[in-house]
């Protein structure tokens, strides 16, 4: 009998319709190839669920993702939103779902396609069989980290304050899924902290090495997270997996996305304790410039459902089989505006997404 899944699908705004309705073929296809059964139900987030219920997380929203196997989420937000009270914006959405579904663990691969080499403003030696897995924690450090906020000092001088916070507890459970990750490519793990000068690091770097007993197959190393930096820019190709705090993470992670040169190539994964439903979504916004358009790039958000198919149901051959299509689509030429380049065949959402179907039926 066919496997069943229970798909929570949050379009979102701007581009997120049209992006999803191709993640969606997509899965249909490949359900069809494997015995799969999806069963999709889709809800409002961001902008659109204020336009039509007056919050960007209705609590339908959330408990159908919490009753769901997995969350397919595309994109929120867009100018129209803009000037709502800070509670009232399309992000509120995001974190609120992150903060409900306890979703401590982000992973974001920045993996170089052949193809698309050229776009990278780094040189071709540099960034060829650049392969890397960004694991942030995302729901602890500095970003939560109590006391916060701006106050007056004795002096009637303002003093603002952010603290950066870590327990044994949050350092283990991300590190963990870190070296999980790392099992599952290369084996190698990267922990970046700065223990050099900051407490929370010291205890970060010491429960990482403790947990690296249970994880022998798993080589670890460490960095400050200055020297992460530069060497992620200077020989990228060095790094396996990365795990690293909310802050630090913040940051690493959109620079190794940038290596790749595509913004609409890159999904992500938001992941909970074990057992629990992870969110899927494209590293690019809404992109409202281009929504409606039939000009989006869907390939992220296809990445997307693949990374859920691997991470998040555990069925690593589909994931495989959507990443094979995307790279014969681009074997075969087909870009999108976003890595179009000479010579190249130029297609919009629609067509991309036909093109990814024709490939992945014929390549089963
Ligand atoms: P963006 O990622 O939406 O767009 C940046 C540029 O990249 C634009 O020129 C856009 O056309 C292009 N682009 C992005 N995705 C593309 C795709 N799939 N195909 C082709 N081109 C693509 O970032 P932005 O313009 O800074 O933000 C727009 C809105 O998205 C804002 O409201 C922002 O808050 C929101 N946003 C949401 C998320 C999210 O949902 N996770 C992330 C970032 C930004």
């Amino acid at each position: 009998m066919a496997q069943h899944y229970r798909i929570a699908t949050l379009p979102g705004d701007g581009i997120g319709p049209e992006i999803m309705a191709i993640a969606v073929e997509v899965l249909q296809v490949i359900g069809q190839q494997l015995d799969l059964s999806f069963e999709f139900k889709s809800a409002l987030i961001g902008g659109a669920a204020i336009d039509a219920m007056g919050e960007p997380l209705p609590a339908d929203t959330l408990e159908l993702c919490r009753n769901s196997e997995a969350v397919l989420l595309a994109a929120i937000g867009g100018p129209q939103w803009d000037n709502l009270p800070a509670h009232l914006r399309p992000e509120q959405g995001l974190l609120g779902l992150r903060a409900g579904l306890d979703l401590f663990a982000n992973l974001r691969p920045a993996k170089i396609f052949p193809q698309l080499i050229d776009a990278s403003s780094l040189k071709r030696d540099v960034v060829e069989g650049v392969d890397i897995m960004v694991v942030r924690e995302l729901t602890g450090g500095i970003y939560f980290g109590q006391p916060k906020g701006i106050f007056e000092t004795e002096l009637g001088k303002k003093r603002g304050v952010n603290t950066m916070a870590y327990t044994e507890v949050e350092i283990e459970r991300v590190g963990r899924v870190a070296f999980e990750a790392a099992r599952q490519r290369r084996g190698k793990l990267c922990s970046v902290d700065k223990a050099n000068v900051l407490e929370v690091s010291q205890l970060w770097r010491d429960q990482i090495t403790q947990l690296a007993q249970d994880y022998p197959d798993v080589e670890l190393s460490h960095l400050y997270v200055d020297n992460a930096a530069m060497q992620l820019l200077r020989w990228p190709k060095q790094f396996d997996t990365i795990v690293t705090g909310n802050l630090f993470g913040d940051i690493l992670s959109d620079a190794a996305a940038m290596l790749t040169g595509s913004i609409g190539m890159l999904p992500s994964a938001s992941l909970g304790p074990e057992g629990t439903v992870g969110v899927f979504e494209p590293v690019h916004g809404s992109a409202p410039d281009i929504a409606g358009a039939d000009k989006a790039n869907p390939l992220a958000q296809v990445l997307s459902a693949a990374m859920m198919l691997r991470y998040g149901l555990n069925q690593p051959e589909a994931a495989e089989r959507i990443e094979q299509a995307v790279q014969v689509v681009l074997d075969r030429g087909d870009r999108t505006a976003d890595i179009m380049s000479p010579g190249m065949n130029l297609l919009g959402c629609r067509a991309m997404g036909e093109a990814l179907i024709q490939a992945l039926t014929e390549t089963a």
